[in-house]
């Protein structure tokens, strides 16, 4: 009996906000070219409708914390450290062919730093990344030997040739008891980077498991971008080849529902990995619409190019009619990237400050940053993914490292130089999001590049969520 009085309720409140919905979007807007779309609360409707499915978090608490913090993450974002981001533009597509689908338009273009332009100490940075013996083990009582056996360790490259001779020549001609043991000529991995000998086949990067990292494969092939002069904008990069791209992801690599079922079906960590991307998808759509060409440049007629928002396109492609009834839901995936990416800052606090920016002002703005991120109360909880030990070891893990590993390979893929330099900052972005969320604290070394590419990626969802108010204006 209380089972049906539970559906009688579960079916009223779906009329309930159903009905509210369809009441306040009755009106209609018409286009220029005849085409009539719902009112624009219609993508609204279910984001105000509050709590965020699996988090105990509301979209409006979101909103609320974005609005207090975004200034000073645009503050932080344009200091010189945070600017500029390394991309390697010659790297091979490894999923086909991607000659055809190279994007003409000169707003796909990026405009690369030439060398003097990028400050020395960008330039210069090195990476502390290597744990410090001191760091990782507690200190110990060094013997003799120990000593001995670590200096001849460091002098080991010098007198190499000699030490092979020596080897030579005591392997074949004295007894067995006076050889001396095989020195250890690797260097040992960092430990929070060793290799997770459960993901399958191809070359693992050591330092991070979700994503590749450009400046760490090539020494000379990458550019640095200046991220303020190269916003992310309309670029009229679609049709084939960005087609296929966002094809393979949901196809393919994020765990998104297969026909006939629903994201319900899938289970939380699969959940969160299509969300995630999901999310990553309405920015860049939200970018693209509200930094978006209205009127192209007559040069004949003096008259510039005019860019701004473009409510019709953000209506196009997210009104519930048109979508499918998805369009709002994946709106609302914005908000647990934000969240995703929000938690990992706040957990990544003291590798954040330990940075050297270079500015004190830069500095402090991290710092409040970091503290207001560490004070958020209603935070994604990694903790709730792969519960169990098991199933952190377990296949499900590592297919989720490698799906987004290879996401960040397809970026590679792009027809469009200005895309690529976003969607690789984003997919770095998040993939250092989710190596903080599962590499222990204690354990955790960033380099500059995942630094950047973080706050970048989070800079990009928080102008996101902004932008969301304006269009609902
Ligand atoms: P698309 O956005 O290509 O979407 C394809 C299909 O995916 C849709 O038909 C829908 O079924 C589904 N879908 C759409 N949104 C979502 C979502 N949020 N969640 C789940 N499913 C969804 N263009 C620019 O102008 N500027 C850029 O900076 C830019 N950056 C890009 C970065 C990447 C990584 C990629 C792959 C593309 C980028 N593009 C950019 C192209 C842009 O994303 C669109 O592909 C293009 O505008 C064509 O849009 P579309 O209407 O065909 O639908």
């Amino acid at each position: 009996m209380s089972r049906v009085k539970e559906l009688i309720l579960l079916l009223f409140a779906i009329y309930f906000v159903g009905g509210f919905c369809d009441e306040k979007n009755q009106s209609e807007i018409k286009f220029e070219d005849g085409s009539s779309f719902l009112n624009k609360d219609s993508c609204f409707c279910q984001i105000d409708a509050g709590q965020l499915e699996d988090c105990s978090c509301t979209t409006e608490k979101i909103s609320h914390f974005n609005n207090q913090i975004h200034d000073k993450l645009v503050k932080v974002l344009h200091g010189d450290y945070f600017r500029y981001f390394q991309v390697n533009f010659h790297k091979e597509c490894k999923f086909w062919d991607d000659r055809d689908g190279q994007c003409g338009s000169r707003n796909c273009a990026v405009d690369t730093c030439p060398h003097d332009s990028v400050p020395d100490h960008v330039k210069h940075h090195k990476d502390d990344i290597h744990k410090k013996d001191s760091e990782s083990t507690p200190a110990k009582d060094h013997t003799i030997m120990e000593f001995i056996q670590e200096k001849y360790h460091e002098f080991l490259p010098m007198v190499e040739p000699l030490v092979v001779m020596w080897h030579d020549f005591a392997s074949s001609y004295l007894p067995p008891y006076l050889q001396p043991a095989a020195p250890c000529l690797e260097d040992p991995l960092p430990q929070y980077s060793k290799v997770d000998t459960s993901l399958s086949g191809a070359p693992v990067d050591l330092i991070n498991q979700f994503c590749t990292l450009d400046p760490f494969e090539s020494t000379e092939g990458c550019n640095y971008i200046d991220l303020i002069k190269n916003e992310e904008k309309y670029t009229g990069y679609q049709g084939k080849s960005a087609g296929r791209i966002w094809g393979k992801i949901y196809g393919d690599l994020c765990f998104a529902p297969k026909e006939g079922s629903s994201v319900s079906d899938l289970c939380l960590e699969e959940k969160t990995f299509y969300r995630i991307i999901s999310g990553l998808h309405s920015s860049i759509t939200v970018h693209l619409c509200s930094k978006y060409l209205l009127q192209q440049e007559n040069p004949l007629m003096g008259r510039p190019a005019v860019w701004g928002r473009n409510k019709q396109e953000f209506l196009k492609r997210f009104d519930p009619k048109l979508t499918g009834n998805k369009g709002p839901e994946w709106l609302k995936n914005m908000f647990y990237l934000y969240l995703v990416e929000l938690r990992a800052i706040g957990k990544a606090g003291s590798v954040l400050l330990s940075q050297d920016y270079k500015d004190s002002d830069i500095s402090s703005q991290v710092q409040e940053l970091v503290q207001a991120a560490t004070q958020f109360k209603y935070h994604f909880d990694e903790n709730d993914l792969f519960k169990s030990d098991e199933l952190k070891k377990g296949e499900l893990f590592s297919e989720f490292k490698q799906k987004f590993r290879e996401i960040s390979h397809l970026m590679d893929c792009m027809g469009c130089e200005r895309c690529k330099v976003w969607g690789k900052l984003q997919v770095t972005g998040i993939g250092t999001a989710l190596k903080i969320l599962f590499t222990p604290t204690e354990d955790l070394r960033l380099t500059r590049h995942e630094v950047v590419a973080l706050v970048n990626a989070f800079g990009r969802v928080s102008t996101s969520l902004m932008e969301l108010e304006e269009f609902r204006d």
